[in-house]
């Protein structure tokens, strides 16, 4: 049977690290759906549909990605949806404290079946989130290498 994961967040916007989750996840599940949270209240830098294309653009070149969005509950869509996996990233203990305590309630929600799988970030990634890459770039800062070019591109304009 194909494993299908799911890797939820933000992506306001997708940055560097993300994309190295995203590559590593894609070679350890069958087919894996990029999740993009609608959340109207949140001001976001990017639309819903500006973060979709920028991730759809970037992905190209993966055949087992794909990319959707979701409002509401992450429990409720995953499964709706029927993901056996969700994967998250871990860059420091800070974000070990925010996302035990999800995975944990996510877990009294989820379908007995479902997992949440962290993986640890590549040492030259762990600096970047997609909010220091967002308030150095608004304040004239150097953001080079950090996202794809396309998307400091739109950025930029
Ligand atoms: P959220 O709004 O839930 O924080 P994000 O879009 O910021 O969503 O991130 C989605 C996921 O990617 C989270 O699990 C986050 O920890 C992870 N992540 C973000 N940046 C990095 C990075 N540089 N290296 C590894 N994981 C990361």
């Amino acid at each position: 049977m194909k494993t299908k994961a799911l890797y939820p967040g933000s992506f306001d916007p997708l940055t560097m690290g993300h994309l190295n989750i995203i590559r590593r996840a894609a070679k350890l599940y069958d087919e894996l759906t990029i999740g993009v949270v609608s959340n109207p209240s949140k001001a976001s830098m990017f639309t819903l549909e500006e973060r979709e294309e920028m991730l759809k653009d970037a992905l190209r070149d993966l055949p087992n990605v794909k990319v959707d969005h979701f409002s509401g509950l992450l429990a409720d869509y995953v499964n709706r949806m029927g993901f056996d996996v969700v994967v998250r990233g871990l860059r420091a203990t800070t974000d070990f404290e925010y996302e035990i305590q999800m995975a944990q309630m996510n877990a009294r929600l989820f379908n007995e079946s479902v997992e949440t799988v962290f993986l640890m970030t590549d040492p030259q990634y762990s600096f970047i989130s997609s909010s220091v890459v967002k308030e150095v770039h608004t304040l004239g800062g150097c953001i080079d290498g950090l996202v794809p070019d396309e998307i400091l591109k739109r950025m930029v304009k």
